[in-house]
């Protein structure tokens, strides 16, 4: 099909929002072909992401001594996933199309972000190897002897480094620094004063690129290359990070359970996932996949200006081209989200699991920012509110009722269940994020 794949990919050049389903997608009536498609990503093997969870049992102990906001929970690193009837109706989400829940992972603990998942993963993961190796530390012992000095000591003798725009640079660097070691940080141009400003109060060093997020990935990969004692992580081609990720499926999946909510062909679950280079996205829906089987679908958001992950998609073939090969600028207030080149990694895996995407512009981040805070008290930053477009993309474009009915869900939309991925905020500081709502106010007034 190939002239429906230039349609898309003029409209993508154009600037304009677009909603695009994946013609690849593994469907629930060829259930083993999914099986395949999830074996096609070994690497995030339901095993993997098993041994993922077990790892961060075991560092829960020493998570909550090194951070006091996690008491509460033991050290364990969740957030809430909560009805949101008030915000489902200032939306325009009719109840026929469907419930409107939100998974807060804008108010994860520490990091404030999405990042807190994947982020802290690999930064543990590294230290349980160190500590391993160095026989400061035995499988079945209390991980928070960590936080004692033979182990800080050992740790600040190597380095975790980073390149991000912004708030994997902040997950990284907190629990990074808290364990000791040396943290650098290579930030793009569209990273936030304030994120700079935190992460050196903390100790951790920051350089600042003038260039993008590919380029800020490249320096600090190319820094890391020639210091055997640093460990970089690599937020293109990380597989630590996406199986830190991908817990979050199973963590959706009990939820949901407790709520009552089944997922099923009569009850389908949509979920809205911001993407940026793609880890995040496509670590949650590879764990959302696993927990929930074929009836999950998993649909991400990208801004209008930076939508390199449906670009990918839209160009399978060949060299991987960057939005700016389309004549887009990268430019967006949704910081988290401008990235020009999607992971490849990422990619492959989403191929077949990738329920459709769909591209959002500025003005209507603030719009859906502004309404979060207003219905439900939510504190987004624009990258966070992406996911809220989701449910009235799908279900109220043209593109979105003809890819609806073609998959034969349309008329189970009343029972359906819509999960907006909220990624990131609640440590946006108050000066940022009145400037944020001010920006929505601009439309809605
Ligand atoms: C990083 C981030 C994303 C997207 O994650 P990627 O792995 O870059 O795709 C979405 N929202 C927020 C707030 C983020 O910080």
């Amino acid at each position: 099909m190939p002239t429906f794949l230039a349609e898309d990919l003029s409209v993508l050049a154009s600037g304009k929002p677009l909603l695009w389903g994946n013609p690849a997608l593994k469907q629930a009536s060829m259930q083993p072909s999914l099986q395949q498609a999830l074996e096609f990503a070994p690497q995030v093997s339901r095993e993997r992401i098993l041994d993922a969870q077990l790892r961060m049992q075991r560092f829960a102990p020493l998570l909550a001594r090194l951070f006091s906001e996690l008491q509460p929970s033991d050290g364990r690193i969740s957030s809430a996933l909560i009805p949101a009837p008030r915000l489902q109706s200032a939306l325009g989400l009719a109840r026929e199309q469907g419930q409107l829940l939100v998974k807060c992972d804008h108010s994860l603990p520490v990091a404030g972000s999405v990042k807190a998942r994947g982020g802290f993963h690999e930064v543990l993961e590294f230290a349980e190897r160190l500590a391993l190796r160095h026989g400061l530390l035995q499988p079945t012992d209390d991980y928070s002897l960590l936080a004692e000095s033979p182990a800080r000591k050992l740790f600040s003798g190597y380095r975790v480094a980073v390149g991000s725009t912004g708030n994997l640079g902040m997950a990284i660097g907190v629990i990074a620094a808290a364990l000791g070691f040396e943290a650098i940080v290579h930030m793009s141009a569209e990273a936030k004063q304030w994120k700079k400003d935190r992460l050196r109060k903390r100790g951790v060093t920051v350089v600042e690129h003038s260039g993008d997020y590919a380029q800020a990935v490249e320096a600090g990969r190319q820094a890391a290359l020639h210091d055997p004692n640093t460990h970089f992580v690599d937020d293109e081609r990380s597989l630590s990070l996406m199986l830190g990720y991908a817990q979050a499926g199973q963590e959706l999946k009990t939820q949901l359970g407790s709520a009552g909510i089944a997922v099923d062909a009569e009850h389908p679950l949509f979920v809205y996932l911001p993407c940026g280079v793609g880890g995040a996205p496509a670590g949650i829906s590879v764990g959302i996949k696993q927990a929930l089987g074929p009836h999950a679908h998993c649909i991400f958001a990208e801004p209008t200006q930076a939508p390199c992950f449906v670009l990918r998609m839209l160009q399978p073939e060949g060299e991987p081209m960057s939005i700016y090969d389309i004549g887009l600028s990268n430019q967006t207030e949704a910081d988290g989200l401008a990235v020009p080149r999607a992971s490849e990694l990422a990619v492959g895996v989403m191929r077949p699991l990738l329920s459709a995407a769909y591209t959002v512009q500025d003005q209507d981040l603030f719009d859906a920012l502004l309404l979060a805070r207003d219905t439900e008290d939510l504190r987004l930053e624009p990258s966070a509110a992406a996911g809220l477009l989701g449910p009235l993309a799908l279900t109220g474009s043209d593109a979105g009722r003809d890819w609806l009915t073609r998959m034969d869900i349309q008329r189970h939309l009343p029972q359906a269940t819509h999960v907006a991925w909220t990624t990131g905020g609640s440590l946006v500081p108050d000066e940022q994020y009145a400037a944020f709502l001010a920006k929505g106010y601009r439309t809605n007034t």
